[in-house]
């Protein structure tokens, strides 16, 4: 008998708590007007939980926001990590009935990230660089509208202090639940799952059962986003609501239109680029030197 009650207890809960994470992703797509309806939105899909909470959400919300949805999935080579997300990626899609776009590195570029680690202090400058690229190219080819991405408030307030650190004003256009549409070939990005600490994501998955991918890729541990993630779990741990704190401060002081670089066509591959060659044709004419 009481555990029948503990069981039934128990599934309050968890409806609750998932009633309470669709509601405030649900206010942020409404808040920051994210979609609009007839679009078609691409979530970019690796099969770690944020990107499924996002895939899982936007599912839901696609009926009330009549949209579109499908999802693009990127390989970039990295052995024993990318293949099982993107096992994960394919189940998830495939129980909603959502197309997946696969993409891979090897085939885009010739090599993978494991062929080339070695060349860079870190494995996350070539992968940043080329996953964006083709993530972008693939969402203008299908001609989606939106990239959904599942980035958090963990990897929003990362992200800001290390540009912040770095100064490098020229991403801050880039922060905010939304990107605009600064050149006909850049699709804009959303990010519903702004506002939400990575925690509560976490908790949705554990308690739903979802079969995410929660393992690390491994040279995560070789990124200033690793060194930065640590450092915020620090202050939150002492002074909880750090990460809220600079989320809503940066909200208030930035205005990310005003910070947006001017773009251009890349005069080699035709994509944008704020120079007149892009960072990609750059880092693979240096990569094909030596490999
Ligand atoms: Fe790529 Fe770095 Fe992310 Fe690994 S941690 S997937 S190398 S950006």
């Amino acid at each position: 008998m009481r555990k029948m009650k503990t069981g039934k207890m128990k599934s309050e809960n968890f409806n609750n708590f998932n009633k309470y994470l669709e509601k405030r992703i649900r206010d942020t797509v409404e808040k920051y007007k994210l979609i609009k309806p007839g679009e078609k939105v691409a979530v970019a899909l690796s099969g770690g939980k944020d990107s499924v909470l996002t895939l899982h959400i936007l599912n839901e919300l696609r009926k009330d926001f009549n949209f579109d949805l499908l999802a693009i999935s990127i390989h970039e080579g990295i052995s024993g990590y990318r293949r099982e997300g993107l096992k994960i990626a394919e189940k998830n899609a495939d129980d909603m009935g959502v197309e997946l776009v696969k993409k891979f590195f090897k085939d885009e570029f010739g090599f993978g990230i494991d062929d080339i680690s070695n060349l860079y202090k870190s494995a996350c400058i070539p992968c940043g660089v080329l996953r964006r690229y083709l993530l972008n190219k693939t969402a203008y080819e299908i001609g989606a509208s939106k990239i959904a991405t599942g980035h958090n408030l963990d990897d929003e307030v990362q992200s800001f202090l290390m540009s912040f650190a770095r100064a490098d004003f020229r991403k801050f256009g880039k922060f905010g639940p939304k990107s605009r549409k600064i050149h006909p070939k850049l699709v804009p990005r959303i990010k519903p799952l702004w506002n939400i600490p990575e925690r509560e994501v976490g908790i949705w998955a554990v308690l739903n059962n979802i079969g995410a991918h929660f393992a690390e890729c491994p040279y995560s541990h070789m990124s200033l986003r690793s060194k930065t993630k640590d450092f915020l779990n620090k202050m939150e741990s002492e002074r909880p609501g750090t990460k809220l704190g600079i989320l809503k401060s940066f909200e208030k002081t930035f205005k990310p239109e005003e910070t947006s670089p001017e773009l251009y066509e890349c005069q080699k591959c035709g994509e944008t680029s704020s120079l007149e060659v892009c960072k990609v044709c750059e880092m693979l004419d240096d990569i094909k030197k030596v490999i």
